[in-house]
């Protein structure tokens, strides 16, 4: 069984490996590695991406370090009727799904950009992280910055059982399944509960839980069946169990047993309804035997109550739900069931970006020019003009301001407009460019000074988290045996 490339992607790529292609910084595209399937005309003949930065063949991908810088093909890879006879590489446009909206733009432009544009790309292994930010959306996900922060709260960590409802895209699985992550079935089986094949025999594990497992639950048959495929794909297989089946109705068991779940996460449409079946007994508010489908196709009956939850721990539960009235209603039904703790998170996620304001601009403006200067020794001969100027204009006693003022010790004082500016974005291409034109050698102090401004594309509210604490329950038997062990008043 071969590791995921989530938990651990090894050197390099590798054949009918996922990677993810970086095409721009905040454009992924996720692909899956062929390898070549012949060569003709001494070209190899294969799968070939096509972006608006040139042709990708998989070939130049395969057997490269993660991280690796990969140039365009300098071949027409055959997009072009004109020239393909000459090379009859077979192309595919980027795949399916691939970076969501943006990919039928970047297939409109492939034809006319190949070859002409000869870029590069970066070569990356799978994250969890870059899997949200490139995966086929099949609903609404959870990102980055909320889900660590779930994550963390909910206390998942290797060796914990986290119950997931619903899976969606499966963008909160991959992330909780690397945090649960212990190397189970991957390393040591043992100690995971498997047996081990001996030379003479079979060695029976000793431990009978499976630690470090993810549990989820999709209701709808569509994204179930793509995503069951996924996590194949993704060799997740014995990390992500996903059943099919409304949890409302059917619960949380999987073959009829318990997953002793740790740490439960829902991102359903009302987790009121799901709570009843996280009691530690027959919660009363289902009736007294409950018979229902349980969506595998047979039926479940409460007669006998199982909890979902492991009994010898308490059980952290996290809920996500874009709404207040939702978050009302379902700390309603917590407190009903005997959730202590509870309290509501937003996150307001904010991307700072970081620019240098460059003084050699601003200058030559001041000079009403549009050139920035050429080298360091024009910025700096230009900056003592300035200062010469400012000078003048204050021992004048002039009164007005002027729209850039230089200080004593080089930098720059902007007035309130030039910021605003900067605020919205206007100025921020004409900075960027400016960087580029300075030496590399140019000490970053001579370059200007740093400003930041919040990158308003980026939106804040996601949903309300809604965490509370399940407590243990103590049996007789456990607090006799917490007694033996624990000697108090001693
Ligand atoms: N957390 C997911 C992610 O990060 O990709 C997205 C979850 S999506 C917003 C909600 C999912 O819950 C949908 O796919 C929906 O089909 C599923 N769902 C809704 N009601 C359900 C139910 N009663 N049982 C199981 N799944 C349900």
């Amino acid at each position: 069984r071969k590791i995921s490339p989530f938990l651990d992607p090894g050197l390099k790529t590798s054949p009918n490996a996922l990677a993810i292609v970086q095409l721009s910084r905040d454009n992924f595209l996720p692909v899956y590695l062929q390898e070549p399937k012949g060569e003709v005309d001494g070209y190899a003949e294969g799968a070939v991406i096509n972006t608006r930065f040139g042709s990708f063949p998989h070939s130049t991908l395969l057997n490269v370090s993660w991280g690796s810088q990969v140039r365009a093909s300098t071949v027409d890879t055959g997009s072009r009727g004109r020239k393909r006879k000459r090379n009859p590489v077979i192309t595919e446009d980027v795949q399916d799904g691939g970076g969501g909206a943006d990919t039928g733009e970047e297939r409109k432009s492939v034809k006319k950009a190949v070859v002409a544009n000869s870029g590069f790309i970066h070569i990356l292994n799978p994250t969890p992280e870059l899997w949200t930010t490139s995966l086929p959306h099949r609903t609404q996900v959870v990102y980055t910055p909320d889900y660590s922060y779930i994550l963390h709260r909910l206390g998942a960590r290797p060796g914990s059982i986290l119950i997931e409802a619903g899976a969606g895209s499966g963008s909160f699985s991959h992330a909780s399944a690397r945090a649960v992550y212990s190397g189970y079935p991957d390393t040591d089986p043992e100690a995971y509960g498997e047996d081990v094949k001996l030379e003479n025999g079979t060695k029976t594990s000793s431990t009978q839980k499976k630690r470090g497992k993810v549990y989820s639950f999709e209701f709808n048959e569509v994204r179930y069946h793509k995503m069951k495929k996924e996590i194949t794909d993704h060799n997740l297989d014995g990390i992500i169990d996903l059943t099919h089946r409304d949890v409302y109705n059917g619960g949380f068991l999987v073959d009829g047993k318990s997953p002793e779940a740790d740490c439960v996460f829902l991102d359903l449409p009302a987790p009121w309804d799901a709570l009843p079946h996280f009691s530690r007994k027959r919660p009363e508010t289902l009736p007294p035997v409950m018979t229902v489908e349980n969506g595998d196709g047979g039926k479940n009956t409460n007669q006998d109550w199982i909890s979902p939850l492991n009994p010898s721990r308490s059980t952290h539960i996290c809920t996500f739900s874009p709404c207040i009235e939702q978050v009302t209603r379902t700390i309603d039904a917590l407190r009903k069931h005997g959730w202590v703790e509870i309290d509501m998170v937003e996150l307001s996620h904010k991307k700072i970006n970081v620019i240098r304001e460059r003084i050699g601009m601003s200058i030559a403006q001041e000079k009403g020019s549009s050139q920035a200067p050429r080298d360091v020794d024009e910025a700096v001969a230009r900056l003592k003009e300035v200062n010469a100027k400012a000078h003048d204009f204050h021992s004048s006693g002039r009164k007005g301001t002027p729209r850039a003022t230089a200080t004593a010790n080089g930098d720059e004082e902007m007035d309130l407009d030039e910021e605003d500016e900067l605020d919205n974005g206007s100025t921020t291409q004409a900075n960027e460019n400016d960087d580029t034109q300075l030496a590399d050698s140019t000490p970053p102090w001579l370059q200007g000074r740093l400003v930041h401004r919040t990158e308003s594309e980026i939106k804040t509210h996601t949903s309300y988290l809604t965490f509370a604490v399940l407590p243990q329950e103590w049996s007789e038997a456990q607090e006799q045996a917490a007694l033996e062990t624990w000697p108090v008043g001693g």
